[in-house]
């Protein structure tokens, strides 16, 4: 399989101003668009070409390419799909009762969410994952995933980027800030779908 940069499902400017548009076009068409052609690279010609991202990301002895560009690739895919400019707010449905159940209260997932971002020393990712019909908050380094072979074994459908490149430009130092402003652009319907589909 030849991957390929997935398109936004909204403008680049759209998640102002939690988000910067600048930030945005160099996150998705830069980075982003390097993870994808460097693991069309790097799985070319080996036994991983064919298979989907899932399947890579959980295979054993990934060499280090793969494991980064996969990794990126995949999470990637994610963060810009659980974000949305009607985003924000607190969830419903299912997924707001899930929350409410695994946590104790919005508030309570919120903070050891974003707990578990700021703290990430370094760059990685914070995750909310289905695991065993529950939910779980973790975070991991580098391009890691909760689905790869180190990751909690749960599925991820809620991430958020805290490599430098996803808020320096705007945020400075300031990794806190923009961690809260990412509560308002999460994408809760489609959050909430995909809580459904990995039960
Ligand atoms: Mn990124």
């Amino acid at each position: 399989m030849n991957f390929k940069l997935p398109k936004l499902n909204y403008a680049y400017d759209a998640l102002e101003p939690n988000i910067d548009a600048r930030t945005m076009e160099i996150h998705h068409s830069k980075h982003h668009n390097g993870y994808t052609n460097n693991l069309n690279n790097a799985i070319s010609g080996t036994p991983l070409e064919g298979k989907n991202i899932e399947e890579i990301c959980q295979s054993e002895n990934l060499s280090g390419a793969v494991r980064n560009n996969g990794g990126g690739y995949f999470n990637h895919c994610l963060f810009w799909n659980i974000m949305s400019p009607n985003g924000g707010g607190e969830p419903s449905n299912q997924i707001g009762d899930a929350i409410s159940n695994g946590f104790g209260s919005f508030e309570n997932f919120k903070t050891e969410f974003s707990k578990a971002a700021a703290t990430r020393f370094g760059s990685g990712w914070a995750w909310l994952c289905v695991k065993d019909g529950g939910l779980c908050v973790c975070s991991t380094p580098n391009q890691d995933n909760p689905i790869m072979k180190e990751g909690c074994g749960g599925t991820p459908i809620l991430c958020l980027d805290v490599w430098e490149h996803a808020y320096y430009l705007n945020y400075q130092n300031r990794r806190p800030d923009y961690i809260n402003a990412f509560f308002n652009v999460i994408n809760w319907e489609k959050v909430n779908q995909l809580y459904l589909e990995a039960l």
